[in-house]
């Protein structure tokens, strides 16, 4: 069996065009557009790109964007300051401060400096305490007006539009970053699905790894995850994005994952494309939050 390739690239542009036409909705009514402030300290080459991606794909959708690069040699304070006046300027509704910073700057304080209402990425832990206490789909929502990372936001996104089946599903997330993994397993979560968190101390990966229908992986390690990890049909999310040679490969051996999994995302191609598109619709919706207080 070859699995069903699950085009992230096609869908970020499908997605995209849907925002451009939201967002000129909105101009019509508001007369100005969402816009974010991209925030960094000193110039880490894949910080740096990351900043160029996202404003070419805001700038396409007619979306504003304000890149604050400081140098390298800028303080804690420095950078404090600056989040506390994107706080209060009213036309920035969305902040996302790159890491890594330089060392000197404790990443957690210049986090929780910014304003939930505007931490577009979801990693302020007003948001990720929100999304840990959400209700399960189908309750009564206990909580709402977070905002989740937009890479597993992609991930979600992509099971969703390919009408994925969640509920009750054993759901195997590898990696457990505030950013990708973490947040992702709350998400199946949150779906119904039953969810385990694997680590680098998890024993016997492999065996945990086999008994997933739905397998996501954010390690950070190339081809991790061998084809015969895989349970035959699962459906396969794969985040990670390493360098191999000279080429980019997934944390998942693709070439064999492919062969037994019933679904699975490329890479490149896959959730990396999804993840600025989960970024402009948390922009979108914040501008959207803030205008109606
Ligand atoms: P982190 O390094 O912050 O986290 C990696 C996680 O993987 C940790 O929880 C770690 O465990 C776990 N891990 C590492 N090695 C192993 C192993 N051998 N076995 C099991 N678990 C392991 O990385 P990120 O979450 O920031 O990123 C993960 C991957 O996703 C990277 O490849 C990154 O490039 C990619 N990424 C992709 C994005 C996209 O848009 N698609 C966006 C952001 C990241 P422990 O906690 O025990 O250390």
């Amino acid at each position: 069996m070859t699995a069903m390739i699950l085009d992230g690239r096609a869908l970020a542009k499908t997605i995209a065009e849907e925002i451009a036409n939201e967002v000129a909705e909105f101009k019509q009514e508001r007369s100005f557009a969402p816009a974010i402030a991209v925030l960094r300290v000193g110039e880490d080459p894949a910080s740096v790109s990351y900043a160029k991606m996202i404003r070419r794909s805001f700038e396409k959708a007619e979306m504003e964007f304000e890149l604050h690069a400081l140098p390298e040699t800028a303080g804690e304070g420095e950078l404090l300051a600056l989040v506390t006046d994107l706080n209060a300027g009213e036309d920035v509704h969305g902040i996302m401060i790159q890491e890594p910073l330089p060392q000197g700057i404790r990443a957690e304080v210049i986090i929780e400096a910014m304003s939930p209402d505007k931490d577009v990425d979801g990693v302020h832990p007003a948001n990720a305490g929100r999304l840990a206490q959400v209700a399960p789909a189908g309750r009564p929502p206990g909580v709402s007006g977070y905002f989740v990372p937009a890479t597993p936001a992609g991930g979600m996104e992509i099971l969703r539009r390919h009408a994925v089946e969640l509920k009750g599903k054993r759901a195997v997330v590898v990696g457990r970053s505030n950013i990708v993994g973490k947040p992702m397993a709350l998400l199946l979560l949150r779906e119904n699905a039953t969810v385990t968190i694997c680590h680098s101390r998890t024993v016997n990966l492999d065996a945990v790894c086999r008994e997933a229908d739905i397998l996501c992986a954010g390690a950070g390690r190339a081809q991790m995850i061998k084809g015969d990890w895989i349970k035959p049909g699962a459906v396969v999310i794969d985040f990670g994005f390493n360098r191999l040679g000279d080429k980019w490969v997934g944390d998942v051996d693709f070439e064999a994952a492919k062969e037994v999994a019933g679904m699975i995302t490329p890479v490149p191609g896959g959730t990396g494309s999804m993840t600025n598109v989960m970024l402009m619709k948390n922009v979108l919706e914040a501008a959207r939050r803030q205008m109606a207080r």
